[in-house]
This record gives structure tokens, C-alpha cells and sequence, in this order.
């Protein structure tokens, strides 16, 4: 027995999509960001294959998630923890495991023993984590292995704040002749200015989503998502499905029930309902719409289009990868990308391709 929720991640396309986002960065050397449960598609297995695929430098966000991420990969990789000395940490939970914390306060370096790996996080627009320009004193920060800071929009190729931080990451790098500099994250790889450095931080386009908005997406899709029907009904002009009766049927409809809800990390917000539209998903290769609110371990489509003998039990629906994009079922859910993958849910059978 198989559950009725299927993930499938395509370990090709993963590594294609590292080894393009290498290309587009050389000379300057590409990471891969992997927190967050490497965005939501297992840690160890995005690990292994991207440094399979020729990656040595790896971020994560949490110390916890640095040590999983040291025990898959060995010693030859580099691993830098994006919240750095993280409170409640100490030294030893990240010597232990040779990660090097990103640095980002004058409290956080006070307590950190420079004798060991760490890189300094500059703050130029985000004001979230690293330190202000005004603060960086090279004499008192010696050491550090990467210099590094963070876009605030770099998916908007247009925001004006990606010149201004660049221009601000500039004056930090200036203090700080021969340390390692890297500045773009997905987005950041693809603006015009190109602003590489010498390390690229990518997450989200390896996993397939588009960092260029709003233009063709150069990635490959390296996750899929299908859910299987339970049952389908016809329902009359003026009925309404799912909780709270939020989607009226305007013509007679048929409705498809499908095995999966937001207990499975489906967004809330995705189905349609009298106020507006929601996302779309694929059965039987027509685009069919979610209509009512998602319930926990279910939700439902307008499947009215489709012949009776294309959809019944145990059809599977296609909620992104190849044939829909995630970003747009995302953003026509009312959320991001990266949030649907890293709140993907345990339910789902996972499958992998390729990776020989
Ligand atoms: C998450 C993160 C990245 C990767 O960003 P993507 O948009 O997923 O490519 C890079 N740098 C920092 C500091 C991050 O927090």
C-alpha cells in the first residue's frame, strides 16, 4: 500500500540546476544553501547529490541542521551556518562538527573563539541579521573565512535597494582585502550586474524555482507533487463545497475529492472562492481548478471539463512540477514557492529519479 500523496524528486534536475547555477557564477564558485530540511526535500539527499555534482561549500541555517548536513557530507566539505553563533549555542556544538558560524554581532564575536571557521555577515538593507558598516573594524574581526551579506529583493531586478546594497557590500569588502566575498542568493545570481563575488549562495533555484520572476524559468523542476482522487460528484447551480460554503457552484459541476489537505503543507489559502480564484492543478492533462477552502487532509477540484472516464479513483493530480510551475500554483495560493516546499508535509510517499 502507497499513500495517495506522491512527491518525487528528481535528482537529475537537481544537479543540473547546480551545475548551471556553477556556470552562470564562474569564476566565482558556487554553494548550495541547504536549510531548512534542504527546502523541504531532505537535507542528507540534497547534500550527497550536490556534492556528487562537484559542490564543496554548503550553508545551512541552524547549528542543529549543520551537524546532520557534516555527518552525510564528510570532512571535505565547508559548512557555514547562516544564523550564526545561534543564542543557547556554544563553541563546541559547532567545532564539534567543524561548521563555521556567519557571524553577524559584536556579542555573537565576543563569544566565539576566532581561532576556529567563522565569516562575518554585513548588514546593507535587511536589517535583520549582521553587522552595520559603521560597525566593521577589520583590526578586531582578523580571521574570517567569507564576508558576506543579503539581498533584500533581488527577485525584482528594477528595486533600486539592489545597487544601493551592492554599492554599501562594496565598502564592507573594501575593508576587508582577500577575505572571501559573497553576496547573491538565487535572484541575486541572474540581476544584470551579476554582483558573483567570489562564492554564489543559491537555494531556491536548485530546487526548480524561478529567480527571475516573471520571465522563463532557466531552472529545471526538481520536485513534483501529485495527489490522488477519492471520489468525484455532480453538484447543482447555487451548492457550495467545503467548510464555511466559500465557493458556489454557478453551473451544474462536477467535483474530483482529493487525498490531501493542508496537514500535507497545502496552503490554506488555495482554492477558490466566491471573492477570487485560486491555483489550478493538472488531471488527465487539463488544468482543473481547486474551489473551496482546504481542509485538513483534503481538498477539491473542479474536474466538470473532464470526461467521465479520464478521472476516479485514484487519478492522480499534478500540483506542480513539470507541466505547473510551483511558483505559480504558490502564488496563485496566495503564498511563495519556498514556503510550499519547506512546509512540504511527512505523508507523502517520496520517489526519487535518476542520481545513478
Ligand atoms: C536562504 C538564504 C539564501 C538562499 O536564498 P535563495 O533565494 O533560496 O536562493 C542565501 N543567503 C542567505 C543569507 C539566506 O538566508
Amino acid at each position: 500500500m502507497s499513500p495517495p500523496g506522491r512527491l518525487t524528486i528528481d535528482l537529475d534536475a537537481l544537479r543540473d540546476n547546480w551545475r548551471r547555477l556553477a556556470r552562470e557564477t564562474a569564476p566565482a564558485a558556487c554553494a548550495a544553501v541547504i536549510k531548512a530540511n534542504g527546502y523541504g526535500l531532505g537535507v542528507e539527499l540534497v547534500a550527497v547529490t550536490l556534492f556528487n555534482a562537484g559542490c564543496r561549500i554548503f550553508f545551512v541555517a541552524h547549528v542543529g541542521e549543520g551537524v546532520r548536513a557534516r555527518a552525510a557530507l564528510g570532512r571535505e566539505a565547508r559548512i557555514f551556518v547562516l544564523n550564526g553563533f545561534e543564542a543557547g549555542a556554544e563553541v563546541g556544538d559547532y567545532a564539534g562538527a567543524t561548521l563555521a558560524p556567519v557571524i553577524g554581532s559584536a556579542a555573537e564575536l565576543a563569544r566565539w573563539d576566532r581561532a576556529l571557521p567563522f565569516g562575518l555577515h554585513v548588514d546593507t538593507g535587511m536589517n535583520r541579521l549582521g553587522f552595520a558598516l559603521g560597525e566593521l573594524d577589520p583590526a578586531r574581526m582578523g580571521g574570517a573565512a567569507l564576508l558576506m551579506s543579503h539581498f533584500v529583493s533581488a527577485e525584482d531586478g528594477d528595486d533600486p535597494l539592489n545597487a544601493r546594497q551592492i554599492a554599501a557590500f562594496e565598502r564592507a569588502r573594501a575593508l576587508f582585502p582577500g577575505v572571501p566575498a559573497s553576496l547573491a542568493n538565487s535572484s541575486g545570481i541572474f540581476l544584470p550586474t551579476g554582483p558573483h563575488y567570489d562564492l554564489a549562495r543559491p537555494g531556491y533555484a536548485l530546487y526548480g524555482g524561478n529567480p527571475t520572476p516573471g520571465r522563463e524559468n532557466p531552472m529545471r523542476a526538481a520536485v513534483t507533487l501529485e495527489i490522488a482522487v477519492q471520489q468525484t460528484r455532480w453538484i447543482e447551480p447555487g451548492e457550495t463545497a467545503g467548510y464555511n460554503g466559500r465557493w458556489t457552484a454557478r453551473r451544474r459541476t462536477k467535483l474530483a475529492t482529493l487525498l490531501a489537505g493542508y496537514a500535507d503543507g497545502l496552503p490554506f489559502g488555495a482554492g477558490a472562492t466566491d471573492a477570487g480564484p485560486g491555483p489550478e492543478v493538472r488531471i488527465a492533462g487539463r488544468m482543473c481548478p481547486l474551489v473551496g477552502r482546504m481542509s485538513m487532509d483534503l481538498c477539491i477540484a473542479d474536474v466538470t471539463y473532464l470526461p467521465d472516464s479520464a478521472v476516479g479513483p485514484g487519478t492522480r493530480a499534478e500540483f506542480f512540477g513539470p507541466t505547473v510551475a510551483l511558483d505559480t500554483f504558490a502564488a496563485k495560493s496566495g503564498t511563495i514557492g519556498y514556503s510550499v516546499l519547506t512546509g512540504l508535509g511527512a505523508r507523502y510517499e517520496r520517489v526519487l529519479l535518476g542520481g545513478g
